[in-house]
């Protein structure tokens, strides 16, 4: 089996490994970084800078831990170190299990030239490739409206801020989605004034309203600026200073050091031949049934040009579904991906997490549910933490006790999700939670007790 991927991303890289395990004859063909540009290029290095941060704002949060006195300032050469060798580090990784794989790993723009051939511009002249079976993992990039224009010094997209050029004093951000919000916590943890402009009349649109509240309380805590019912319409350079001005639709404007734009992503799909090898697509995004099949049966697309969860850990399960697919695994003991059951967490502070069935959708379906609801603050743990920030959401079917879904805000929120996410994939009952053996002092305590 050839089976040649465009895109060495998290979807691009997962199915190879897998395929190659599996006995393919695979070829990457990548033109930038290998470990995916979304990955690589925002979400490893968000979260790097958010850890820092965070660091940041714990040393003002101990003086209630029996210490003195603590603060940090921030050294941008040494984050920018930091955050370069982490990307290498695992870019290292990835290549060295390809390279153990026996994939062939092939540098350049690939782009399908039929059916059954890719053509691959690299630094070393052009190469066609054939294949009996291809993937298409070509990831996506930052929306930039028509409004601005970002020069990657003061008006930046989530790519220009890892970490930026000049660190903000100030900085408005556009975009109240998870994107936004990650930004506001980041730059406020370092210091910044920052305002973030709401579209909408809460941050978070989609979220379980009562998870969005409880950031919009710390964001206000902090002391960032919500501009709430506003569009940005336009973002200039001030002509008085150094900084710049975001007009909004309503006629407020807000000037500060630098605006970063957290509008969204568009696929990575207009420069790819699909035509060629005969692959629709659909406002950019390539549609495919629940094997990330397109509509040519022997090409597959997976990640955030499949237009499904634009997540990390979707894009690396649907490289591993397209693996077992084209291995012809898929006729035994295997799940289809539940995208509805993907678990996501925002890297706020605290952290959001959640999974599955949301109260307000149940609502909203007028379908049955059982909610428990257990703060924190209960915990022995949250009070050694001195961080009694946040709850256990659960959400079940009172009939049988199956866990349809649940959130967490708070400290280890990302982490402490997976027990409610194995429960709702396994379906499991609320009773199972209750029923294992947590340790203590810790805060999935709090989760054993919301599942009672
Ligand atoms: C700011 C930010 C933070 C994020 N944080 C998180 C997070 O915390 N958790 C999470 O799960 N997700 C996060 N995401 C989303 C996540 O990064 C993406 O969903 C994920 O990277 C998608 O993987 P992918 O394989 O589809 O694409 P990508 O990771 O984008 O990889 C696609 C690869 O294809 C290559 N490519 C494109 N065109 C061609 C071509 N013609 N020829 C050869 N190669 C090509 C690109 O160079 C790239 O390396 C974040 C996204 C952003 C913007």
């Amino acid at each position: 089996m050839r089976f040649v991927i465009l895109g060495g991303g998290p979807a691009g890289h997962q199915a190879a490994t897998y395929a190659a395990r599996l006995g393919a004859e695979v070829t990457v063909v990548e033109r930038d970084v290998l470990g995916g540009a979304a990955h690589l290029w925002d979400c490893i290095p968000s979260k790097a800078m958010i850890a820092t941060g965070g660091a940041m704002s714990f040393t003002r949060r101990v003086s209630g831990m029996g210490l003195e006195h603590a603060e940090a300032g921030v050294d941008i050469e040494a984050l920018t170190t930091r955050i370069e060798d982490i990307k290498a580090h695992l870019q290292r990784d990835i290549i060295q299990l390809l390279d153990s794989q026996g994939v062939r790993i092939v540098n350049g723009v690939g782009r399908f030239t039929s059916p059954h051939t890719v053509l691959v511009d690299g630094p070393e002249g052009t190469e066609e490739i054939e294949f009996d079976t291809a993937l298409v993992s070509t990831g996506s990039r930052p929306r930039v409206p028509d409004w601005c224009t970002p020069d990657g010094d003061r008006i930046l997209t989530t790519r220009d801020c890892y970490p930026p050029k000049s660190f903000p004093e100030s900085v408005t951000v556009v975009g109240s989605g998870v994107t936004g919000v990650e930004f506001v916590h980041m730059f406020s943890s370092f210091g910044a004034e920052v305002t973030l402009v709401v579209s909408r009349q809460h941050v978070l649109p989609g979220k379980d309203p009562e998870v969005a509240g409880v950031l919009e309380d710390d964001f206000v805590a902090r002391g960032v600026k919500l501009l709430k019912g506003a569009r940005a319409e336009r973002i200039d350079r001030d002509p008085d200073g150094d900084g710049v001005i975001v007009r909004c639709d309503d006629g407020r404007s807000v000037r500060s050091s630098h605006a970063v734009l957290a509008i969204g992503s568009v696929p990575n799909t207009e420069s790819l031949g699909l035509d060629a090898a005969g692959v629709v697509t659909d406002g950019g995004y390539i549609p495919i049934n629940h094997h990330c099949v397109t509509n040519q049966k022997h090409i597959y697309a997976a990640g955030d040009v499949s237009g499904k969860l634009p997540l990390s850990s979707v894009a690396s399960m649907q490289g591993r579904k397209v693996a077992e697919h084209v291995m012809g695994l898929h006729t035994i003991e295997h799940r289809h991906l539940d995208y509805d059951k993907a678990a996501s967490a925002i890297f706020t502070e605290p952290e959001i997490a959640d999974v599955g069935l949301a109260e307000a959708e149940a609502f909203a379906e007028g379908r049955k549910i059982r909610v428990t609801k257990v703060p924190f603050a209960t915990t022995a743990k949250a009070q050694i933490n001195n961080d009694p920030r946040g709850f256990v959401k659960i959400i079940s079917d009172p009939a049988t006790g199956v866990v349809l879904g649940g959130s967490i805000v708070g400290r280890h929120a990302a982490e402490l999700i997976s027990v409610i996410a194995l429960a709702v994939t396994a379906n499991l009952r609320v009773n199972d939670i209750v029923e294992s053996l947590l340790v203590h002092p810790a805060l999935s305590e709090a989760l054993a007790e919301a599942a009672e």
